[in-house]
């Protein structure tokens, strides 16, 4: 009798752990569960295709149907599990009643964060997520004279530039100084703000969200903020990501300070034989030990396949994470790794600061870039901690992921300052900045 593995979602967790169980143990039944119409598709492409980079969604589907039944993953579209029994090892599932599960893989994903204000429910507040939605919304963003899009988070940054590459009057509000402020320092976004600027978007911060006002047809036609009124005919709403943890919540599985439900290495949760992964969970960052929660699709990806490869009776482990991040904005690329200097400093954490403005390519090779790279090290030690980068978009994404690498190893700014790079015209400059902004960090650390 092969086992069976119920998972609810069917995002990048969720996919991630149907992979996992079925590498670890070929002949289980896996059972699917997602409130969507579709899975394999990526929700990351929707932006570009509403900016105009990529002509329409279908590219964005990753397999057809067929793939997973071929696959042996049983996936029940548009079915919605309401309630878990983890003592009766059970989920309720609306139109199919109550189904056993021998393992229970919990991969419900994120919410945005309400926007708690008055007028949430007139028409025209766009929530990006479900691609036929957005199919949908696609239709109204062509029609659309002014927008304002609410919060300047990862998505918000990617809509600004989606619609005001389609010609659209665009405002960002947020309540905080600058844009991304939550993960980004203020110096790595200044020139994104002014490349913003320059395509014609208008950006209010220190800027609060107060109601949405509508008009005699139930229509938005304006946001009220505690700066004043803003005109518009579509809102985007792009407030943080909170957990979709209200299932686990109800079945008594332990949730951290973030919401986020908690799991050990092997993203086991709480309760027996049952697991979670992707944005309803939270992870320790791998300095700091803060719980983490809504990271990105690759860490949900990852941790789906561990914790399926833990349902299906192999033997994985994830671990604590040291965050690459990066994303095109405005005109720039930004990127980093672990916290920048506004983190650090809120947390109390001291550091030693290299920053370095260098180049993507030789200088007088075609396209070259601007590269502009921060690293903040531990004083003393001299033990990398941090990074954020912004440049002309050339290896700001590689730079990332080697730099949380190197976090994560405990490579240093001598470590750094000394390490070999590839040098050949078209590609890469003799000077790497990342060599540079080391060398100058540890020239700053010897200033005390
Ligand atoms: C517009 C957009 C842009 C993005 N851009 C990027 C990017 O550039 N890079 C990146 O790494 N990531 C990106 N992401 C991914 C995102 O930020 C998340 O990290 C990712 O979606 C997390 O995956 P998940 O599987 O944990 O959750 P989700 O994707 O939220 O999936 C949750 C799943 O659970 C199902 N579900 C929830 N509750 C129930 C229930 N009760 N019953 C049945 N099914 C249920 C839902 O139907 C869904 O299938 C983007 C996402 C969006 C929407």
């Amino acid at each position: 009798m092969p086992r069976k593995t119920v998972i609810i979602g069917g995002g990048a967790a969720g996919l991630g752990s149907a992979g996992g169980v079925k590498a670890a143990d070929p002949s289980a039944e896996v059972v699917v569960y997602t409130q969507f119409e579709d899975v394999a598709y990526s929700p990351c492409g929707i932006p570009y295709v509403h900016g105009g980079e990529i002509p329409d969604f279908e590219r964005l589907f990753l397999a057809g149907k067929q793939a997973y039944v071929d696959a042996g993953i049983d996936v029940h579209y548009e079915t919605e599990v309401t309630a878990i029994d983890t003592a009766a090892k059970t989920v309720t599932v609306a139109g199919e009643g109550t189904v056993s599960y021998d393992n229970l893989i919990i991969a419900t994903g994120w919410n945005y964060a309400d926007p708690g204000v008055p007028g949430g429910d007139l028409e025209g507040l766009y929530y990006v997520k479900n691609i036929r939605k957005a199919m949908e919304w696609d239709k109204v963003i062509a029609e659309t004279k002014k927008a304002v899009i609410v919060e300047a988070g990862p998505l918000g940054l990617e809509m600004v530039s989606a619609l005001v590459h389609r010609g659209i009057e665009t405002h960002l509000i947020d309540p905080n100084p600058y844009a991304l402020a939550m993960m980004a320092d203020p110096d790595i976004m200044a020139p994104v703000e002014e490349s913003w600027r320059e395509m014609g978007a208008h950006l209010h911060f220190n800027t609060t969200l107060e109601a949405f006002l509508g008009d005699d047809n139930g229509k938005v036609r304006a946001v009220k903020t505690s700066e004043g009124e803003i005109d518009a005919d579509l809102v985007v709403i792009a407030t943080h990501k909170t957990p979709n943890n209200a299932l686990a919540e109800a079945a008594g599985i332990k949730l951290g300070s973030t919401g986020g439900i908690i799991v050990d290495e092997r993203m086991k949760t709480s309760a027996p034989n049952v697991w979670a992964a992707g944005d309803a969970v939270e992870i320790p960052h791998g300095l700091t030990r803060t719980p983490l929660q809504g990271l990105t699709g690759s860490h949900a990806y990852a941790q789906g396949k561990t914790a399926g490869t833990n349902a299906g009776g192999g033997n994985r482990a994830y671990s604590a994470v040291y965050v690459p991040w990066g994303t095109p904005a405005g005109k720039w690329v930004i990127g980093g790794a672990s916290f920048g200097e506004t983190t650090a400093t809120a947390l109390g954490i001291p550091y030693v600061k290299g920053e370095a403005q260098g180049i993507s390519r030789a200088r007088y090779y075609p396209g070259v870039q601007p590269v502009r790279v921060k690293l903040l090290a531990e004083p003393g030690t001299l033990r990398l901690i941090g990074a954020q980068m912004v440049g002309g978009g050339e290896g700001i994404k590689e730079r990332a992921d080697f730099l949380a690498q190197a976090i994560r190893f405990g490579m240093t700014l001598h470590d750094l300052s000394t390490m070999e790079n590839v040098y050949s015209p078209a590609i890469g400059a003799l000077n790497e900045p990342i060599v540079v902004a080391a060398t100058n960090g540890v020239a700053e650390s010897k200033k005390g």
